[in-house]
């Protein structure tokens, strides 16, 4: 065994953390610091160059050549400029290495290369980015040497958000406020600040690196586009929570490691329910720097992978025919004196503020199920919202049998007497992962379910940024509050106001509320009549940003200006065509250039043999080399039309000018196209020689590691 790791000391090592400000500012400008990080407002050019100063020379003490303003581009990934800290050298060639208060709080990437959905001509190019300074600033370390990364926003020269970080902050301060109305009416006159916590579980596949390279499809998309399902599959459960190999261990090793020096509570380790498919989840924390921590997972995941000579798989769905990835956003909302918004406490029954917040969050998520849904949607995750796989696409809530049961006595007589006990819900915090509870079946299909103290949404993919999720959830319940608030802040008898509240809120909204199992076809058509959304896919989904009810919610709280969400309704169009595009084309090169290539070479090996055989001896039976090449040659002539037909429907989509048009046309004609082309080269993996498939098949990815 190698030297013992010492996790207290080394994390956070590579943060410039408050403790880190605190001993290298004066304490003027530490104040200043925290004042702006608490209650906001703008830093002064003076003590910026301070910070500027001591940021620097802690990043200069631990190797950092380079600064970067690290930002989130409507890419959904990160992006990052490096910029050294050289400076002009003296007459004497001595150079001193500088960072200044200006350029730690602004920055001015070129923005004309980052998708703006039209909010910016291409002759416009700037853009800004703004420090960040409610997430801290990080040394990133790599090939590279290491570099400091300083959170920024994104915005366009006319200040419109062109990333994800700006709407979720605005998000973030919208629910503070309208949370702490609510928390004032019940008397609690401390709180200052209402913060979303968020605790995101990241599923991810691991595969042999060497194998991945051999695989275009993995290199270009992130998922298999061919294979034929391999003997087994996930059908014995064995992996799921199964002892973690030796080789996986060590990359999980080195993970935590690396994410608990760049400040991220790595927490939860396990094998998931796929072969070669593993979660890890965080403890919570503020919404804005879990989201900036998620991309350092999903970075680093990938980054160590690497170096472990594997390559990890983010995508939603990798391989058919085993479950997809996905992220489990766990979100609460708690005051800055500590009290959870979302703890029902043991009696929920009497506790009158969570009974109004239930209300209110039921409300809001089915006011606003087309949102949510939308905000979950990205490419890869149409593989499995409304794909029979975990969850569904349509939004619904889990409320476990305590709070349905309060719920319902609640509408039906007005008046919640007891509460049920039993051991069945969890109250109190625990950070410690429940795994049973989540691998029971009532709870495991709602995509979005009351887990105690916080709302897991289940919906999220694995690859997606938890940006737009999050921001909608703060949105659409900073509306319910605010509307709540409204009437209860005018009401004479409060008490009685609130009490037919949150009646009016529960059985005005009970419908969104199903405990049974999401994955049923009964549910389908249950939630048909219920009118709740079932929205299948997300080019479905994108149009919900731009309704009036979404431009009211959104503006109402400066959210998202009309502009805004038009932009990115256009970009979501946008990446959809792009992506798909790109699958067509990779299934058509690997089609072209490997597959058909090799069963034509197989099928004149059998055709030899055939004739050798035969020549050889009369008498042979050459049927099986005859019934061979007939199968082969009919699933050849099949895969070789239906390449035909998706070169024809990519050209087809690739030609339509309107964005929506487009996505659309991807959807509904290229995509049912790469179906019909995979189907007869999955069949031939099946008939051909495992010597002549020019893959590794998914046996080999799946097992091989
Ligand atoms: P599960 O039942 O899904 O396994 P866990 O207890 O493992 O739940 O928690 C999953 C995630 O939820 C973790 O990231 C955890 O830190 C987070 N979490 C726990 N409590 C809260 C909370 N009050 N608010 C937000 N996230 C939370
Ligand atoms: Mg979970």
């Amino acid at each position: 065994m190698g030297e013992v790791l010492n996790v207290e000391k080394i994390f956070g090592e590579n943060v410039f953390t408050l403790g880190k400000m605190k001993e290298r500012l004066t304490r003027k400008v530490f104040n200043e610091v925290k004042h702006v990080m608490e209650c906001g407002g703008e830093l002064s050019l003076a003590a910026a160059d301070v910070v500027a100063k001591a940021m620097k020379d802690w990043a200069v003490e631990k190797g950092a050549t380079h600064y970067t303003h690290w930002f989130q581009p409507l890419t959904g990934i990160t992006a990052e400029k490096h910029d050294s800290f050289v400076t002009h050298p003296d007459q004497e060639g001595k150079m001193l290495m500088e960072f200044s208060g200006k350029e730690l709080i602004k920055g001015e990437p070129d923005a004309s290369s980052f998708p703006s959905g039209g909010l910016r001509a291409t002759f416009e190019a700037r853009g800004y980015t703004a420090w960040d300074c409610t997430s801290p600033a990080f040394i990133k370390q790599g090939a590279i040497g290491s570099i400091l990364c300083i959170p920024t926003a994104f915005c366009s020269y006319k200040g419109e958000a062109l990333d994800k970080k700006t709407p979720l902050l605005r998000s973030m301060e919208a629910v503070s406020q309208q949370a702490l109305r609510i928390v004032r009416l019940f008397g609690n006159t401390k709180a200052t600040k209402v913060t979303a916590s968020v605790g995101p579980e990241q599923e991810y596949f691991l595969v042999d690196r060497k194998k991945y390279l051999q695989r275009k499809d993995l290199i270009y998309t992130g998922r298999t586009l061919f294979g034929a399902p391999a003997p087994k599959g996930q059908e014995m459960e064995d992996h799921y929570f199964g002892v973690i190999r030796e080789r996986i261990g060590g990359y999980m090793k080195d993970l935590n490691e690396e994410l608990w020096k760049l400040g991220v509570t790595a927490k939860t380790q396990h094998n998931e329910v796929a072969p070669a498919q593993h979660e890890l989840a965080p403890i919570y924390e503020t919404a804005n720097i879990a989201v900036d921590h998620n991309q350092l997972v999903m970075e680093t995941m990938k980054r160590v992978a690497e170096n472990h000579g594997m390559a990890c798989l983010l995508h939603e769905k990798p391989f058919a025919g085993v479950n997809g990835s996905g992220k489990h956003d766990n979100w609460s909302l708690t005051t800055d004196n500590g009290v959870n918004m979302l703890d029902p406490g043991d009696t929920p029954n009497e506790n009158i503020q969570f009974l109004l917040v239930l209300a209110c969050i039921m409300k809001a998520v089915d006011t606003h199920a087309d949102l949510l849904r939308q905000s979950a949607s990205d490419v890869g995750n149409d593989h499995r919202l409304g794909a029979n796989e975990a969850p569904p696409a349509i939004i619904s809530m889990f409320l476990g049998e305590q709070l349905e049961d309060v719920v319902k006595q609640l509408v039906e007589t007005g008046e919640a007497t007891h509460s049920l006990h039993g051991g069945k819900l969890q109250t109190g915090v625990s950070t410690l992962p429940d795994l049973e509870k989540d691998a029971t079946d009532r709870n495991r299909t709602s995509p979005f379910a009351f887990t105690g103290n916080k709302f897991e949404f289940r919906m999220v993919g694995s690859s997606d940024s938890i940006a737009s999720p999050n921001t909608t959830l703060n949105a659409i319940v900073a509306e319910a509050f605010c509307e709540a608030a409204d009437i209860l802040e005018q009401a004479d008898d409060f008490e009685t106001a609130v009490h037919d509240l949150i009646k009016e809120y529960m059985t005005k909204h009970q419908r969104i509320v199903f405990n049974g199992d999401g994955y049923s076809e009964d549910w389908v058509e249950e939630a048909e009549r219920r009118g709740l959304p079932n929205i299948k896919s997300m080019v479905e989904a994108t149009a919900t940003l731009t309704t009036d009810k979404a431009v009211r919610l959104f503006e109402k709280f400066a959210i998202f200006t009309k502009a805004e969400l038009e932009s990115r309704e256009e970009i979501l169009y946008e990446t959809y065509a792009k992506s798909i595009n790109i699958e067509a084309l990779t299934m058509i090169d690997m089609a072209t250039k490997q597959f058909i290539p090799a069963v034509v070479k197989y099928t004149t090996t059998l055709a030899n043999s055939l004739s050798a055989v035969r020549s050889a001896c009369e008498e042979a039976d050459t049927s099986v080399q005859k019934e061979l090449l007939i199968e082969v040659s009919a699933r050849l002539a099949e895969a070789k039309a239906a390449l035909g037909r998706l070169n024809d429907v990519t050209a087809q989509a690739a030609a339509q000018v309107c964005a929506k048009e487009k996505a659309f046309a991807y959807k509904d004609m290229v995509f049912p196209a790469m179906d019909a082309l995979r189907k007869p080269i999955d069949q031939l993996e099946m008939l051909v020689d495992k010597e002549a498939w020019p893959v590794p098949s998914y046996g080999d990815l799946m097992f091989g590691v």
